[in-house]
């Protein structure tokens, strides 16, 4: 299988996975860039996995209706353009022969799903939209602190060689808020350095894995020392994971 990430609007990636002749593809805002990739790589479009409702999301579904072989997966619980196959937490989504299992996300949209799959060429691999970005994760549009905290516990808890692939290219400005939160977290130091190369030669930070976001995500990291105190020193209330996530949460908006 083949995992590209397709860049649109200004730091989106549309995911595309293919076999070298069915391909689906995750959350297209865009259909132009998605045409031109099974164009390029003559490919059919077999499926489309949708994690949420918004524009930079669903915006390319009906550009993609005429050409589209297969069914358009999206969550149960949001709104999305034209027919779809509405799915709830536990259920699954087969695609190439893969089978995602649904886990349900709430905190960046109230009916946000991402997508897993335990074993694609022998490791694991999650679609996340915008809920957990490298380094960071989704701001909270519709949902509580709480239920964000414990959507990004059930990722964190996935196979650490999971394979993370985001919607968005964030990476660096996520960096720079978890040093100032984590000042001598060495692995984030490392990771920072690696991720900045990487961009500086024009490449993508994606994807990530689950031991990485493990290592270096403050979102994730609520029970550290250093992470709690410095969200202390912000205003949490109390150094209890929720409350410090929170206090993270409310601080990096306007980082
Ligand atoms: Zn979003
Ligand atoms: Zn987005």
């Amino acid at each position: 299988m083949n995992l590209v990430a397709i860049p649109a609007f200004t730091d989106n990636y549309i995911w595309m996975l293919h076999d070298g002749s069915q391909a689906l593809v995750v959350d297209p805002g865009d259909s132009a860039p998605v045409l031109g990739a099974l164009a390029s790589h003559e490919l059919t479009l077999a499926g489309i996995l949708v994690t949420h409702h918004h524009g930079d999301h669903v915006g390319g579904l009906q550009g993609l209706r005429s050409v589209l072989k297969g069914p358009v997966f999206g969550p149960a619980r949001e709104n999305i353009p034209g027919s779809f196959t509405p799915l709830l937490d536990g259920d699954f989504a087969e695609l190439l022969g893969i089978r995602f299992e649904v886990i349900d996300v709430p905190g960046h949209t109230s009916g946000h799903i991402a997508y897993c799959a335990s074993d694609v060429d022998g490791t694991p691999l999650l679609f996340c939209g915008d809920t957990l970005f490298s380094g960071g994760c989704g701001r909270l549009f519709e949902g509580t602190p709480t239920q964000m905290h414990h959507s990004l516990s059930r990722l964190a808890a996935l196979p650490g060689n999971t394979r993370v692939c985001c919607a968005h290219e964030y990476t660096l400005a996520n960096l720079r808020f978890a040093r100032t939160v984590e000042p001598h977290n060495a692995a984030l130091a490392e990771y920072e350095a690696r991720c900045k190369a990487l961009r500086a030669e024009g490449a993508w930070t994606l994807p990530s894995t689950i031991a990485t976001e493990r290592a270096v995500n403050p979102f994730l990291r609520a029970r550290e020392p250093e992470v709690a105190a410095s969200a202390l020193a912000h205003g949490a209330a109390s150094a209890a994971a929720p409350d410090v996530f929170a206090t993270l949460r409310e601080w990096k908006n306007t980082f």
